[in-house]
């Protein structure tokens, strides 16, 4: 049984057997609109001649924040040959670990809260119109100085909006979990964030930062396990990505699905994502989300349908793992909801596997990542052993993080998983 093999920190994979066949249907079922997605486009289409000013990284993408599509058939090979399986289709990369800004895909979804924020703030002041050229906010940083962003992380999303915050004039308080990695809380503190650390894991964070804004009417937190705003922002990268696939002359349809596989810790960001390419692709997409057998909280909150009210340790899990951006012990309580009839299904993958995929990912092709974002390399071995994908289908592992990892960090990971190969 599932439940069993998750107990016994064992890889396994779940197909979800409870799928809406009406996809439109359910997607329009769940508060979140495909008009919503749209919007949340629109917005960030209009901050772009700001983070072009800001942020000159994102001058040749003219202040777009988006990440390359790459085909990986060496990696492809190199994987079938260890894993000794065939893969039928081509196999790409979604390079979100290269992410102007933030290096990880919380430059999606914690970026575009903190824009929608600002906007929010600066059209209730009057400050300024929806039609306004942007670049214009860069005159308010003292207005905003007065308000304060906060948030609970494991590393990555505290990165990308406090990164964000401060460039905007914003306080930041970045509450860290003990994931976090030194690094990351050096370089907040390098960019005037204020960083808390905790011993507890990232739910301890998360509720101590909630806690912290209570009382402050100048503190926004953003909510990581409750926020349809972070989900937005990261679901706009699926109108995104079916440009870059058209810009190859690929169609995905019925005689070419996609296949997407996803890390996942509490959700916002593989839900959105998944959320964005459901609505773009209908049935012609399969989105599966990749955990660590330490800290698989979303495969546990949608197989017992317990969502947010079950949480790894409940099943004698230690929440600890390799993959600080997916060591999450209890799952969001708006994405399980939202995804459990859309979701194709949940991958647990070991850190001695995500370490092993690292290697291989730099050897055969010269990308390096983090460990969380080879989870979904694994997804991908289970789904082939299935069988039942298309023989011209086209397979996405969703890299989600890597670029800013210091090297000598980088070394040690490929150290590593070389151990593995
Ligand atoms: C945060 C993160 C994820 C997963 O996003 P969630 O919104 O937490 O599910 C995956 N990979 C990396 C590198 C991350 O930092």
């Amino acid at each position: 049984m599932l439940l069993e093999k998750l107990k016994q920190v064992k890889e396994c994979f779940w197909l979800n057997d409870n799928l809406n066949v009406n996809i439109q249907e359910e997607l329009n079922s769940k508060g979140i609109k495909f008009e919503d997605i749209e919007d949340a486009r629109l917005r960030l289409n209009r901050f772009a001649p700001l983070l072009k000013l800001l942020f000159p990284q994102t001058l040749k993408s003219n202040g777009i924040i988006e990440s390359p599509l790459q085909c990986i058939n060496t990696f492809k090979s190199e994987l079938e040959n260890i894993e000794k399986i065939k893969i039928a289709g081509n196999v790409f990369i979604k390079l979100d670990s290269h992410l102007p800004i933030s290096g990880s895909i919380k430059a999606r979804g914690g970026i575009y809260e903190v824009l929608k924020h600002t906007e929010d703030l600066l059209l209730e002041n009057k400050l300024l119109k929806i039609d306004d050229d942007y670049s214009k906010i860069v005159n308010f940083k003292d207005f905003l100085s007065k308000y304060k962003i906060a948030v609970g992380s494991t590393g990555n999303l505290g990165l990308s909006i406090g990164i964000m915050s401060a460039k905007l004039g914003f306080k930041a308080s970045v509450h860290m979990s003990n994931d976090a990695k030194e690094w990351k809380k050096q370089m907040l503190k390098a960019h005037g964030c204020e960083v808390v650390t905790y011993e507890s894991d990232y739910g301890k964070a998360v509720e101590e930062g909630r806690k912290s804004s209570l009382n402050d009417k100048f503190c926004y937190f953003i909510d990581d396990e409750n926020s349809k705003n972070l989900f937005l922002g990261y679901s706009v990268a699926a109108k995104r990505l079916k440009g870059q696939f058209q810009a190859l002359d690929i169609s995905i349809s019925k005689e070419c699905p996609l296949y997407v596989y996803l890390p996942c810790g509490v959700g916002g960001g593989p839900g959105g994502v998944a959320y964005g390419l459901k609505s773009e692709f209908g049935k012609d997409v399969k989105c599966f989300f990749a955990e660590p057998t330490h800290s698989p909280c979303m495969f546990l909150g949608l197989l017992t349908k317990k969502h947010a009210d079950i949480s790894v340790s409940d099943i004698g899990l230690d929440n600890k793992t390799a993959a600080d951006g997916l060591a999450v012990g209890r799952a969001s309580k708006l994405v399980g909801k939202v995804l459990e009839r859309i979701i194709d299904g949940c991958v647990s993958v070991s850190d001695e596997n995500m370490y092993k995929f690292l290697s291989l990912m730099h050897k055969s092709e010269n990308i390096n990542l983090e460990p969380s974002a080879l989870a979904g390399a694994k997804a991908l071995v289970f789904a082939n052993e299935l069988k039942n994908t298309h023989p011209n289908g086209i397979h996405l592992i969703w890299a989600t993080g890597g670029n800013m990892v210091p090297e000598n960090e980088m070394k040690a990971f490929i150290e590593e998983g070389k151990k593995y190969l």
